[in-house]
């Protein structure tokens, strides 16, 4: 059976009259939504309405309330816990009576806390200390899921370099009862946006028992095959595809409506080993209902 991820909070968060640029949001995004418990319980069930069967907790903007440049960040500290809490018991809440829907909790990349859009380039990789940098991080976003949540299903989220990728790997093995997917943000040719070939890393990944899967996510539909291809070799058992809008479209703030999914592509991902199909950046409900049909379609034709 291919399974139907979440698509795009923000876009979903729009629908209840929750704004992410607005002055107030910025720069934590869709993370202060979760201040109002009902908002994003709606949010939520939006999705479950529209049939998917794995949906993510709203804590992949977290990482902005960890940049030290923000000076009320650390005043702040125990109500964005306190939001990130919310946001996990809210869902676990939500999906405790459906069967078969999976919660999987949000692991943003590290580019969040610098909330520059760098998850498209990895450039912060390049600093000195990024690794370190990079594996407290991890180590702090995990700490938070394994004591204040009964999450213990994690999606690492648009990671765009492979030492990145390492270092979430090294934070994930401090914590033995967490399982992950791990997804990446890619360019054309199977290139991770900052530039590295993903086999070495994918086998890397591979070898730890705690990773269920890889992912592909926040990368233009047109480049998923490439990456799909690499990825299919090493054989996870769980691999996620969910692009955005597409990146000239999306990165360009057009306005172009047409459709992000469609039958051959899909079909494409499913016969090269996708195994949950969702949405990203810009995935707007419209464009889920879309991807819902076209997932019936391969799953009833089986
Ligand atoms: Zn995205």
């Amino acid at each position: 059976m291919v399974r139907l991820l979440d698509g795009s909070m923000s876009a979903q968060l729009k629908h209840f009259g929750y704004d992410c640029n607005s002055a107030e949001n910025i720069p934590h995004w869709t993370f202060p939504a979760n201040s109002d418990e009902c908002l994003v319980a709606n949010a939520y069930k939006s999705f479950l309405d529209l049939g998917v069967t794995d949906i993510t907790t709203n804590t992949y903007h977290f990482g902005s309330t960890l940049d030290k440049r923000i000076p009320e960040n650390d005043s702040k500290k125990e109500i964005y816990e306190n939001y990130f809490q919310i946001a996990c018991s809210s869902l676990v809440k939500l999906t405790e009576m459906k069967d078969g829907v999976r919660v999987w909790g949000s692991v943003g990349t590290l580019a969040t806390l610098y909330h520059d859009m760098s998850e498209y380039n990895g450039k912060y990789m390049d600093n000195e200390d990024a690794e370190n940098t990079a594996r407290n991080y991890y180590q702090t976003i995990l700490t938070l899921f394994q004591t204040k949540t009964k999450v213990r299903n994690l999606v690492f989220e648009t990671i765009p370099s492979a030492v990145e990728g390492l270092m979430a790997l090294e934070a994930l093995k401090r914590f033995p009862e967490m399982r992950a997917v791990m997804s990446f943000t890619f360019k054309e040719n199977a290139c991770l946006r900052h530039g590295e070939e993903i086999d070495t890393l994918a086998g890397e990944l591979r070898k730890c028992s705690q990773i269920v899967g890889m992912g592909i996510n926040c990368t233009d539909p047109e480049n998923v095959l490439p990456a799909l291809k690499v990825i299919k070799k090493h054989n996870f058992p769980e691999v996620f595809v969910y692009p955005n809008m597409g990146d000239s479209k999306f990165l360009n703030e057009g306005s172009d409506e047409s459709d992000v999914f469609n039958l051959d592509m899909v079909t494409g991902w499913v016969e090269n080993g996708a195994t949950t199909i969702g949405g990203c950046c810009g995935v707007t409900e419209t464009q889920m209902k879309i991807l819902k049909k076209i997932v019936d379609n391969l799953n009833n034709s089986k």
